[in-house]
């Protein structure tokens, strides 16, 4: 040891020299062990290896200079403690060894129980325990089985195959019933098993043990399975896992010993109480593989007073020390309790808000704190209606959940049927190759949607992300046969009016119905349960977080709706304006005819009585958001898309026209229609003739909209509302256009508000990188700037957002070029870096420049911390996720450190 700096190269903690806190260098266990023992609770003595130490191993393919020194060291200490020694032949100490990274990830690494035993010390540890020949060989063979399989990759069912062979010799389907004998041969087998597969005999030099089974642990970061579950949790890559050396303790020694779990709490419900399992007789492992069954926790009171109620004061005691809902593991070895692990517990959605206010009300943790324990993603789960019994019903597909909850209804494949059905009262779920822009009122009527293409980004996956309807998306096993009105899946046919499930949360697809219910946290934001007075520990428990939330937080919230029903049931959920209100919705529907006339216009006047006409139907569409947002913000944006997305599709209409062409019929209208269709063809539609370059090209089409704004906004204000509309103008790139644009709305604004005192501001769309990185000069002609993340993710990485998800995301995502999507979560690196320079050259240009995002992102809880801490005003999202932007917000707003609540 003396050859080591201690600060730089400490490798390896006792227990009594950690503590809670040091979870990245000594894991979540570790730490918490070290934090067990510091408390005075019974935790058997052992050490930890750090983090760093398997992280230089993981770099190096070495252990790092001095940690053999150390680990020698602490293990003379822990052998002097004990009074044993590691595998004496007269009276061994064992150790297990164990995993421990600073985030859980249960059952993801390896585990090495009894390490220390050998030919010679099973004899010293029957001895131990009072002559059991029999405990003694099954440790023996326990461990040549868990360090075969774990540290030599010997296939485990072999070992399972030689247990079975000697239970079939004996007649029996039970461990139990093998004696001393049976598995001292079991021993024989297992290590002829282990021989075979590893060319050597099973190590008996206790110390090789021990270290092949460190090696082992540190190897096992980099396993497939926690290399998928870290990707899966959001937890980082290169965090390595500590190692624990602990002393073995015995559950199975007899029947006044025995091994068990429990929670403090009951992280299903958060409800207090003990939550718990005991086996008798037993080690942790068999508890976990289920072998026999536990009994509940409480039934320990009659087996064992003294440790029930130790291990009462000890849950009461951690609970509040931790000052939340613990787990714990712990081993009762012949009427001494031992504690084996304890954690901050992981617990339900549902649990976590419960919880939350319950430690309020006990004064354990204040608001700030409660509000810290809880997430937008939780709030999310909350919001969706859910299947009950989910476990009857067998899925027949697996798509990408890509707009959670959970809906069952009759298959309609178009979205005419969908309305039809809908209007009939019946529940339908919309299935589709993929959705397109005609689909909406289909996906409106409809209960959920479910195609067999597109990933989270698709059409479908978006827009009903945005209406909060259930969506399964790229559940490719579907077979999706439109004008047969049947899919096929597996041998199963489904036709229309058939009944299927589908789950938005797991992506899973089910034939039949499964019950469905509502939830309750809806329920309660949108006014139907008062939180003052009804009995229900969650809604209340939400109620007084989400109003310490909107309390905390700086950033505004608003939502993106483009019809009056959406802005009231966004204000409901408590937006506070409109930050983009899409208007191509608008012309969709009856009045696509008139966009077709605007755009066959084969001269001014044609093009102006078109305009005309869709004048009024749009200032009707603007009175009554205005209405619903009466005193709030709602930011107006004008058309964005190509107009050809108005058209029928090029391939369609070319067919029809041949075929009437051929019957003989009088094509002239169609044949203007495909003319115009040809002209206004693009490569690449997403970089072309759309959002301000459409207003540029197509005199009056930006001035209607501005006019209908305008004229909505005086209609509003001299009914006795009060109307603050804001223009926002689409993909803006430099200053010139957005000025183009500027002085032409101000004209009208001018004429059409008059002394009416309606306020009209006109800002822009962030959306193309060169508006960031000009965004001084733009913000000389706007009043305000909204960052449109969908397409600054598009732009910035080059990436079509319509194709990229589901054509090789699951690659980038493999190989870590990113942990998530950038179309959900804003790449604070890149696209992020973007948003930073506009809003600060944006605001050194215009002091005050309001500053909001409206892509995807504004709803995104990680996104949302990024939006409060760059400094923009307001996030705007879909009406369902405006709880969440609320919730992330104010969490934002008191989360000082990097602390996160994973
Ligand atoms: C955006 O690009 O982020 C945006 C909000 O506009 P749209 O999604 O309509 O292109
Ligand atoms: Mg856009």
């Amino acid at each position: 040891m003396a050859a080591h700096d201690p600060v730089e190269h400490k490798y390896v903690y006792d227990f009594a020299e950690g503590n809670k806190d040091l979870k990245d260098l000594l894991g979540g266990k570790g730490a918490n062990l070290a934090e067990m023992t510091n408390l005075g609770l019974p935790v058997p003595p052992g050490f930890t290896i750090t983090t760093e130490a398997c992280k230089a191993y993981l770099t190096t393919g070495r252990e790092p200079d001095g940690l053999a020194a150390q680990i020698e060291a602490h293990l003379e200490s822990l052998e002097r403690e004990m009074g044993r020694r590691l595998g004496d032949p007269d009276d061994p100490l064992l150790v297990s060894v164990r995993s421990g990274a600073k985030f859980s990830m249960p059952g993801m690494m390896e585990t090495v129980l009894n390490v220390g035993l050998n030919d010679r010390s099973v004899v010293g540890l029957s001895n131990q325990a009072g002559g059991n020949d029999r405990f003694a060989w099954d440790s023996y063979r326990r461990l040549i089985q868990m360090f075969g399989k774990t540290v030599c990759e010997v296939p485990g069912e072999e070992f399972e195959h030689a247990l079975d062979e000697i239970k079939r010799a004996k007649g029996t389907h039970n461990d139990l019933d093998l004696d001393a004998d049976d598995l001292r041969g079991l021993v024989d087998a297992y290590k002829q098993i282990f021989a075979k597969h590893t060319g050597r005999e099973f190590p008996q030099e206790p110390r090789e043990q021990l270290d092949l089974a460190i090696r082992a642990v540190f190897d096992s970061w980099n396993a497939e399975r926690a290399v998928l579950y870290r990707r899966q949790e959001r937890i980082p890559a290169d965090l390595g896992t500590a190692v624990n050396v602990v002393t073995m303790v015995f559950g199975n020694l007899g029947p006044d010993s025995g091994t068990g779990v429990a929670f403090t709490r009951d992280p299903g419900s958060g409800a207090q109480g003990i939550y718990g399992d005991y086996l008798a007789n037993a080690q942790g492992e068999d508890v976990v593989a289920g072998i026999r069954n536990t009994v509940p926790l409480q039934e320990l009171e009659q087996l064992d007073k003294t440790s029930y109620g130790q291990l009462l004061g000890i849950m009461a005691r951690l609970e509040e020390h931790y000052k939340d809902l613990c787990d714990i593991e712990f081993t009762i070895e012949r009427g001494k309790l031992w504690m084996l692990q304890t954690r901050v517990g992981k617990r339900t959605a549902a649990a976590a808000f419960v919880i939350a206010g319950q430690l309020v009300d006990e004064g354990l943790i204040d608001l700030d704190e409660a509000l810290h324990r809880v997430n937008g993603a939780q709030l999310a789960q909350l919001m969706f209606p859910r299947f009950q019994l989910d476990h009857e019903f067998e899925p027949v597909a697996k798509g990408i959940g890509a707009s959670p909850g959970a809906a069952s209804g009759k298959v309609v494949f178009t979205s005419a049927r969908a309305v039809e059905l809908a209007a009939e009262g019946e529940s339908v779920i919309l299935v589709r190759r993929e959705t397109n822009p005609d689909d909406l009122n289909g996906m409106i009527a409809a209960q959920g949607i479910l195609t067999s293409r597109g990933g989270k980004t698709s059409h479908a996956a978006v827009v009903a992300r945005g209406m909060g309807k259930t969506c399964v998306s790229g559940a490719d096993e579907l077979e999706v046969n439109v004008p047969a009105k049947k899919f096929t899946v597996g041998d199963h046919v489904v036709n229309e009016g058939d009944v299927v499930s589908i789950d938005g949360t797991t992506g899973k697809v089910y034939l039949g119905e499964v019950p469905v219910m509502p939830s309750e946290v809806v329920q309660y934001f949108e006014g139907e349960l008062d939180p003052e007075t009804i009995d229900d520990a969650l809604v209340r428990a939400v109620h007084r977080i989400m109003t310490h939330a909107d309390a905390a937080r700086r950033l505004r919230v608003r939502t993106n709706a483009d019809t009056g029903a959406d802005a009231a049931r966004a204000r409901r959920f408590g937006a506070e304006g409109i930050g983009l209100c899409r208007t191509e919705h608008m012309f969709l529907g009856d009045r696509r005819e008139l966009v077709e006339r605007l755009i066959l216009a084969s001269g001014e006047r044609e093009r102006e009585d078109a305009l005309a006409a869709l004048l009024p139907l749009q200032r009707a569409d603007f009175i009554e958001i205005f209405r619903e947002m009466d005193g709030l913000p709602v930011t107006v944006r004008l058309i964005d898309p190509p107009l050809h997305e108005f058209l029928p599709p090029l391939e369609q209409l070319a067919v029809n026209v041949a075929v009437a062409q051929e019957r003989g019929e009088d094509v002239a209208k169609e044949e203007a229609l495909l003319a115009a269709v040809r002209r206004m063809h693009e490569e690449n539609p997403m970089l072309g003739l759309r959002g301000v370059r459409l207003g540029l090209v197509i005199p009056g089409l930006f001035a209607m909209q501005v006019r209908a704004i305008a004229e909505a906004a005086v209609a509003v204000v001299r009914d006795g509302g009060t109307a603050c509309p804001e223009i926002m103008v689409p993909l803006v790139g430099a200053v010139q256009e957005l000025e183009t644009v500027r002085a032409e709305a101000e004209r009208i604004i001018a004429e059409v508000v008059g002394d009416s005192g309606v306020e009209v501001l006109i800002g822009t769309m962030i959306e193309v990188p060169r508006a960031a990185l000009t965004a001084g000069q733009i913000a000389e002609a706007a009043e305000f700037f909204s960052f449109g993340t969908n397409d600054l993710t598009q732009m910035g990485w080059g990436f079509s957002r319509d194709d990229v998800e589901g054509a090789f995301f699951w690659r980038y995502l493999e190989l870590g070029i990113f942990g998530i999507s950038p179309f959900e979560s804003i790449d604070t690196d890149g696209v992020g870096r973007l948003i930073r320079i506009a809003a600060e050259e944006g605001r050194a240009a215009r002091p005050g420049l309001k500053l909001g995002v409206c892509g995807e992102h504004g709803g995104d809880p990680d996104s949302v911390h990024f939006f409060h801490e760059v400094g923009l005003d307001y996030v705007s999202c879909s009406p369902f996720r405006v709880p969440v932007a609320r919730l992330e917000a104010g969490r934002a707003a008191i989360t000082t450190t990097g602390s996160d609540s994973r």
